[in-house]
């Protein structure tokens, strides 16, 4: 037995969520006294491959297919489920990200296995395989028992720590069987939304409102995110008026971030826009209304103006670095 987990890239560099998952998967696999074994699709350097053992695995299964250059679910959950049976795994660790979720249940039908999505702790396995989920924006959670045999799950972004505990894994080709019947859709053209930092993995995110007053004054979000190495964001008033583009829109009807911090500056706190930033770590709150909602959901608070605040900010990161 094993515990398989499932590795992301994006443009040949794993992403940040892989490594939370890795680190899941070692800190499983020690519990249940058995390994963890890594599956990677794609062409990555043997050093990158090799160094995925920091994080806690054992062994790198490396897909490199030229078919499966573009992540297409149904052949990417054969091979999954290739992996999985190759090495006798009874659990498959996936990050909660679109591909993550996608691939998840269709491996679970090919595996016969239970699956539990947004899983946001280690299992219980005192007396069966139990598991805490996070449900509705993490508003509510639930505690599942699976019983199958096989077990799927996907981990949500910062539920797990990236630990470097091992050294280097050993990195071994696997080459599944893939039936052309998998192939029945092809992604022809992927246009990348702008920003250097995908707003999904990035560690800080640096976020403007209406509070900000027009495009013209988004420097003052620009600069602090340059500053700070951060993705940015906006709230979905800002996306709509054109400001910024849809992609940067953050929230329940937008982007989901879990960053380790985040700024809001000049937002006001709205439900629809927590809902998507409340598994950030630590919630910085930029505002000149002392009222405003979002000071309740900050860890740190500025009741200021930005027009005055953000200017310091930048020169104080500026000066830090
Ligand atoms: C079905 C539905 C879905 C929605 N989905 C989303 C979503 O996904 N994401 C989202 O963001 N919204 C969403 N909304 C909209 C949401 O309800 C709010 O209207 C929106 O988040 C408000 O955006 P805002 O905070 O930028 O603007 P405002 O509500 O106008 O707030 C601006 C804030 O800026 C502050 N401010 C003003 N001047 C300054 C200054 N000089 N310095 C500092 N602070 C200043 C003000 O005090 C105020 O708190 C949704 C709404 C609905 C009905």
């Amino acid at each position: 037995m094993s515990v398989l987990v499932f590795v992301e890239g994006v443009d040949g560099e794993i992403k940040k969520s892989s490594f939370e998952a890795i680190s899941y998967a070692a800190e499983l696999a020690k519990k249940k006294n058995t390994h963890a074994v890594a599956v990677v699709i794609g062409a990555y350097p043997a050093d990158a491959l090799e160094s995925l053992g920091k994080y806690g695995a054992s062994k790198v299964l490396n897909i490199n297919n030229d078919k499966l250059k573009q992540p297409v679910i149904q052949p990417y959950a054969t091979a999954i489920a290739e992996a999985a049976n190759k090495e006798t795994a009874d659990v498959i660790i996936l990050s909660k990200s679109s591909i993550g979720e996608a691939v998840a249940s269709r491996l679970a039908v090919k595996l016969k296995a239970a699956v539990v999505s947004n899983v946001i702790e280690l299992p219980d396995l005192s007396g069966g395989f139990k598991v805490k989920k996070s449900l509705y924006t993490g508003k509510a959670f639930a505690n599942i028992e699976l019983k199958a045999d096989k077990k799927v799950l996907t981990i949500a972004k910062n539920a797990c720590s990236v630990t470097e505990t091992g050294g280097k894994a050993t990195v071994e080709s696997f080459a599944p069987s893939i039936p052309d019947t998998d192939f029945s859709t092809a992604i022809k053209e992927v246009s990348k939304a702008t920003g250097d930092i995908l707003l999904t993995e990035a560690d800080i995110v640096v976020s403007g409102g209406r509070g900000l007053k027009g495009p013209e004054n988004w420097h003052l979000v620009t600069d602090l995110a340059k500053a700070l190495g951060a993705a940015t964001g906006c709230s979905k008033p800002v996306s709509d008026l054109d400001w910024r583009p849809h992609h940067e829109h953050v929230g329940q009807t937008g982007i989901k971030v879990s960053p380790n911090l985040y700024i809001a500056i000049g937002i006001s706190g709205a439900i629809q826009h927590l809902a998507g930033v409340n598994s950030s770590k630590c919630i910085v709150v930029i505002n000149k209304d002392p009222e405003a909602p979002f000071f309740k959901a900050a860890d740190y608070g500025i009741a200021g103006d930005a027009f005055e605040v953000v200017p310091k900010l930048i020169a104080a990161a500026k000066n830090y670095k």
